[in-house]
């Protein structure tokens, strides 16, 4: 499988430099050259099957010629092996035709989990093979560092930077990054926001002289290794509600279009999805865009489901690459007329495809609490905030009653308990086994001033196995 720039201008590459690249060297976004798509009865024939299995058939096309099948089937295992639910992703009802799919039953309890823990082991697999080291670097508001640190963890070839808001994450997911210990993780508190770790990262992708030559990679969803383990369990999900011989809508809790980006591709390849519905915050460019073709860049609103308070969402650009005929200089005008203006809208024939798909819905912190103690009453199941917003959409812009909706359930209420007390419900959410002694567990963290110099110092000094580089 071949890779191609959404800005059109980049060369073309394997799976294998894919996953070390971040960025196409034309701004743009890595994207399939030709999406794979099963037939009915091939995907008929998957029902049943264990989440790696199924993982494998899905993921197989876009890995070929970079990573042989018996590899590949073996980290699949691995990589699923680690989470908490033998069903890896169960499905628990809601309410009538209604299910949350429960993605946070992974090491880190957020659904990135599903992508981070492959990534990590493609990482090392691939790396080991080369007999290469990387420095990965990232930026934080809670839920990608934990994830990223637990999937590479295991990994002798990388060494692992990652940087979150000092004091601004909440101390489950602070403790969840900090509390693993190894020469090769590394966690740095910002004296900053979240937007001044996310530019420290930028600026050094764009200048690695730090790095005396080791080569950079990226965790965060602009990497497609990211967005392809996130289309299977898609399939997973529908497969056991009756797909492909029958239709199945999905509510989507979304800041950076990335978990639904996977669903539209799963859609394309194959399954019968009738509607996905982009559920955000009250940071809403995505649903600015969907509800009035206004995509525009607004100030950034802190709030109960910080894990989707983003101003500009990345993976957005995939979608406008195929909105557009796949015609790259078409997304790079739009991409640069955004970035003069901070706004950017389609022609009414390319909005109004993308909305025979997509529905969507903005849900502010009242309307979150309210769902959370809603859902709780009707059911006693407590809901993440995040997850809280895609039910709350799910209720709201339902197309049809008679086929299944599938809320995906983003996060574990553990992670968020603001929200959860805000709700009002008396019930305090218990932390799962595997982590149960996470208050008594060591960490370790080092503090830096808001200082491009500083950080990239740090990495210098620490960047081989805690030796300098
Ligand atoms: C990251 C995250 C999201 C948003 O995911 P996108 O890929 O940006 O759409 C939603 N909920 C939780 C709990 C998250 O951690």
């Amino acid at each position: 499988m071949r890779y191609i720039s959404t800005r059109g201008q980049a060369p073309a590459l394997n799976f294998e430099d894919v996953l070390l690249a971040g960025l196409a060297s034309d701004g743009g976004l890595y994207v399939p050259e030709n999406l794979p798509r099963f037939t009915v009865e091939e995907i008929a024939s998957w029902a049943g099957l264990p989440y790696h299995e199924l993982a494998f058939r899905v993921m197989r096309p876009f890995v070929a010629g970079s990573i042989a099948d018996a590899d590949f089937k073996r980290i699949l295992e691995e990589t699923y092996g680690v989470f908490a639910h033998k069903a890896v992703a169960p499905l628990t009802q809601l309410g009538a035709n209604e299910w949350v799919l429960e993605l946070f039953q992974g090491p880190t309890l957020a659904f990135k989990d599903f992508a981070l823990q492959l990534l990590g082991r493609l990482l090392d697999h691939v790396l080991t093979r080369r007999n290469e080291r990387v420095v990965i670097m990232g930026a934080t508001s809670g839920d990608t560092g934990s994830a990223a640190i637990e999937g590479c963890k295991a990994c002798d070839n990388v060494d692992i930077f990652i940087m979150h808001p000092h004091n601004r994450v909440s101390e489950v997911q602070r403790r969840q990054m900090t509390t693993i210990l190894g020469d090769n993780i590394h966690n740095i508190a910002i004296e900053g926001n979240f937007d001044d770790c996310q530019e420290m990262v930028k600026a050094s992708f764009a200048d690695q002289g730090f790095l005396k030559g080791t080569r950079l990679v990226a965790v965060n969803s602009i990497n497609w290794a990211r967005i392809m383990a996130q289309i299977v369990y898609y399939f997973h999900a529908a497969l056991q509600l009756g797909a492909p011989h029958r239709s199945v809508a999905f509510s989507v809790p979304t800041g950076n279009f990335g978990d639904i980006f996977a669903g539209y591709l799963a859609r394309n390849m194959g399954l019968p999805i009738n509607q996905l519905i982009v559920a955000t915050n009250r940071n809403d460019i995505l649903h600015r865009f969907m509800s009035g073709n206004r995509y525009d860049k607004d100030t950034l609103h802190a709030s109960l489901s910080p894990s989707m308070d983003i101003m500009v969402s990345s993976n957005f650009e995939r979608l406008l690459f195929d909105l557009h005929g796949r015609n790259g200089l078409a997304v790079s005008a739009l991409m640069d007329e955004f970035k003069a203006t901070g706004k950017l809208s389609v022609e009414d024939d390319r909005w109004t495809e993308a909305r025979r798909l997509f529905d969507s819905l903005a849900v502010d912190d009242e309307g979150t609490c309210a769902t959370i103690a809603e859902v709780h009453g009707e059911t006693g199941y407590l809901l993440d905030p995040h997850t809280a917003i895609g039910v709350k959409a799910a209720r709201e812009c339902r197309r049809s009653l008679a086929l299944p909706m599938v809320i995906l359930g983003t996060a574990h209420p553990v992670k968020f308990p603001e929200a959860v007390e805000k709700a009002g419900i008396g019930a305090a959410p218990q932390l799962p086994a595997h982590l149960a002694d996470l208050f008594q567990r060591a960490e370790r963290c080092t503090v830096l001033p808001n200082d491009l110099k500083a950080v990239q110092a740090f990495v210098g000094q620490h960047g081989n196995r805690g030796k300098p580089l």
